[in-house]
């Protein structure tokens, strides 16, 4: 990793970088954080000559090598003082809630936009519908490009910042057309290499928010900060780490709660983490105790299914979507908690 002097290099400097580079083997990446410019090194960035040669230049500040299977997501990364900004939230400063249907039924779009205006009311900085839906069976309802019109609908009349899950390059492109703010990468494509490097690529300088979901067969916490990478070696630093259960489930709940790694992947890691507690547990009763536990845990939001009319709705908002009203309240009571566990420090850890 390689941070400049100045706030970015020049032309002129970066093809020079990238002709030492080159000689060794490794390329570059640009990726413009907030504050300054950084430049990601791809391929064995150990070469001792090649660090000398890049150190000796004067517009270089320093050459950073860190040891982690991932490097940008690192805490000790050039990137640790990045901020992922929704709409006017800055996620991971307080605690922050994105909500809305797992599924926009185009059929009725009014249930969408109602639970858009009553979400924002109850505190959400953002809303979630699905536009395409990754199911089980083929023949269960896929989604559907008429639904990505009433998510537009509902940012339109809210002004509130979208979110919407991509599974193909095609999704990823009509998304990125109509400028929506959030794509979130789903469990079943985390480890999906291939959409990982597209998404961060597609979206390299843009602000759009890349909200990924733990897979939930993924097993060390590593595992999920290097799909993470993936994304922000892309050119996208925009990420934010959502945990949603894991398999084997426990029994009676849709998976194994995972709330409990948001320490352990902030004590590793500068992004911000947002639990979503709908698919953890799977039962809209059982999802606000789920969802008091992440604040507690110290995680900086939720992502949690809500529906005016949860048994109108389809996906999974017949069994798992809390209503407004409560989301109203968890909202209040996670704020909180939130507030009084930010109070114990995390160990963090070094490169
Ligand atoms: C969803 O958010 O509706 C969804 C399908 O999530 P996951 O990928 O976590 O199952
Ligand atoms: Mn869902």
């Amino acid at each position: 990793m390689i941070l400049p002097r100045e706030k970015s290099l020049t032309s002129a400097q970066l093809a020079e970088v990238e002709g030492i580079l080159a000689e060794y083997g490794c390329s570059v990446t640009v990726i413009s954080g907030t504050t300054r410019t950084i430049y990601a090194i791809s391929g064995d960035e150990r070469d001792e000559e090649m660090v000398g040669r890049i150190e000796g230049l004067d517009y270089v500040e320093r050459f950073d090598r860190i040891q982690a299977p991932y490097r940008l997501m690192h805490h000790a990364s050039d990137l640790s003082s990045h901020k992922v900004r929704l709409g006017d939230a800055v996620l991971g400063d307080g605690f922050h809630v994105i909500a809305g249907q797992c599924t926009i039924d185009p059929k009725n779009p009014q249930y969408f936009l109602e639970t858009a205006h009553a979400v924002k009311e109850a505190g959400a900085v953002a809303i979630r519908g699905g536009v395409w839906k990754p199911r089980t069976s083929p023949n269960a309802y896929q989604g559907d490009d008429k639904a990505l019109q009433i998510l537009l609908r509902a940012r339109e009349e809210t002004g509130l910042p979208v979110s919407t899950e991509v599974m193909e390059d095609r999704h990823l492109q009509v998304v990125m057309d109509a400028g929506v703010d959030v794509i979130q990468i789903g469990t079943r494509n985390a480890l999906n290499y291939g959409l990982l490097k597209q998404v961060g690529r597609g979206t390299a300088g843009t602000a759009t928010v890349v909200l990924l979901k733990r897979g939930m067969h993924m097993g060390p916490v590593d595992e999920f900060l290097c799909a993470a990478e993936y994304i922000a070696a892309g050119g996208n630093p925009n990420v934010v780490l959502c945990p949603r259960g894991t398999k084997p489930e426990l029994d009676g709940y849709r998976n194994f709660p995972d709330e409990s790694i948001s320490p352990l992947l902030k004590a590793r890691t500068w992004a911000p983490v947002v639990v979503d507690p709908s698919h953890s547990v799977g039962k809209a009763a059982f999802v606000p105790f789920a969802s008091l536990a992440a604040a507690a845990y110290g995680a900086d939001g939720l992502n949690v299914e809500t529906h005016v009319c949860g048994s109108k709705g389809i996906g999974d908002d017949p069994k798992q979507a809390i209503t407004p009203a409560t989301l109203a309240r968890l909202i209040r009571d996670c704020k909180e908690i939130h507030g009084r566990s930010a109070g114990y420090r995390l160990p963090v850890q070094k490169a």
